[in-house]
């Protein structure tokens, strides 16, 4: 047995029993990790020694080997985060970040996946209320190509060609990224257009290109690709309180379909 003290940010917690909780943490040293917090009531939780969802700070964790719910001593929250939980749509953005890490993170430490959401949290708690999207964008995409998931942009996937600065594409789902005009796109693949694809890798990067267009195009494509290929064909229900604006193309060339 051993006792680590870790960097621990709370993604999901499920009552156990009057006294008990079951806390999944993404931590710095340990990844991710399911502990069993015996003795922190509900209604605590804003207390001393409380733990909220997406709540941040520095755990204790009984670690035995083998076993699948570790043992949480103790938990000293540094930032609590109540306005992600305020607002349905910063919570939305939160959940989706969760919902990825809880399914592709594993027990391996990623200092860069873990500074990747607590930044990215941080941001979506403090964004004005018309930077939200653009905050919840680039949470979700950044921790896609942390965790090694992040669609080819640069070349199409059909031949390998690198596109051309200015060039029209199609980003065809299926095959993970941007088709040249020369190759085929299977049925259904939206254009995407250079600025398109500029602001697609600024949010890779985790961050929101000024002047971010299209902020439905761009919730739909997140949306598609997390459910293709990193949710097993489950679409997440938090897309559904992020924009109310229909889908259209990510398409910046102005002149539609
Ligand atoms: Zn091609």
């Amino acid at each position: 047995m051993a006792i680590v003290t870790t960097d621990a940010i709370l993604l999901r917690a499920h009552p156990f029993s009057e006294s008990s909780r079951v806390l999944r943490f993404y931590t710095r040293d340990l990844g991710l990790v399911g502990v069993m917090a015996r003795g922190i009531r509900r209604g605590a939780s804003r207390g001393h020694g409380g733990v909220d969802t997406f709540g941040e700070g520095t755990a204790v964790i009984f670690m035995r080997d083998g076993r699948d719910l570790q043992s949480l001593r103790e938990f000293s929250p540094v930032k609590v985060r109540f306005g992600l939980a305020g607002d349905f749509r910063r919570l939305a953005g939160a959940s989706i970040a969760a919902e990825i890490i809880l399914r592709h993170a594993g027990e391996e430490p990623n200092a860069q996946l873990y500074r990747a959401l607590s930044a990215g949290l941080d941001r979506l708690g403090s964004a004005g209320a018309e930077n939200i999207v653009g905050e919840v964008l680039a949470l979700g995409w950044c921790i896609i190509h942390t965790l090694g998931f992040a669609p080819e942009l640069a070349a199409c996937t059909g031949c390998g060609r690198i596109l051309e600065r200015d060039e029209m594409a199609r980003f065809d789902l299926s095959a993970g990224g941007v088709r040249g005009p020369e190759c085929p796109a299977a049925d259904g693949s939206r254009r995407i257009g250079p600025m398109a694809r500029a602001q697609l890798l600024a949010l890779l990067a985790g961050e929101v290109p000024a002047r971010l267009r299209g902020h439905g195009a761009h919730l739909t494509l997140l949306d598609d690709f997390l459910t293709y290929h990193m949710l097993g064909g489950r679409r997440l229900a938090s897309f559904d309180f992020l924009d109310p604006s229909p889908p259209g193309e990510i398409d910046d060339s102005g002149n539609g379909r």
